[in-house]
């Protein structure tokens, strides 16, 4: 998975196709993700003690993660990221485009490390 929560993306299909907004929840087992705003739906509420007006509830439902691309930091434009092992060891993304990085994916393992 290279989508993690408060990552900014930009859908690429469907009827929110543009937006950029942020990620607020991965589900790592589906392989979807929940972005504000976006894929919202009305869920109509019936009255009840809790809601006694009853009425309708905005609610983001997740979209497949293969909708999105990551918006690097860095070049600012939707991109594809991959991984790499940096000198420790350790993991980070990047932005394919212009080669940032943006946030590291594993902890430093030696066995990794260059020499
Ligand atoms: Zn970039």
């Amino acid at each position: 998975m290279h989508i993690r929560v408060d990552d900014t993306v930009q859908v690429i299909t469907g009827e929110d196709r543009g937006t950029r907004a942020r990620v607020l929840k991965v589900d790592l087992d589906e392989q979807k993700i929940v972005v504000e705003g976006v894929n919202r739906v009305y869920k109509h509420m019936r009255r009840s003690q809790k809601n006694p007006q009853g009425g309708r509830l905005s609610k983001e439902m997740p979209i497949s993660i293969s909708n999105v691309l990551l918006v690097c930091s860095a070049c600012g434009r939707p991109v594809r990221t991959g991984a790499r092992y940096r000198n420790d060891g350790s993991k980070e993304r990047y932005c394919k485009k212009c080669g940032a990085e943006i946030g590291q994916v594993s902890p430093a393992r030696p066995a990794y490390a260059k020499k």
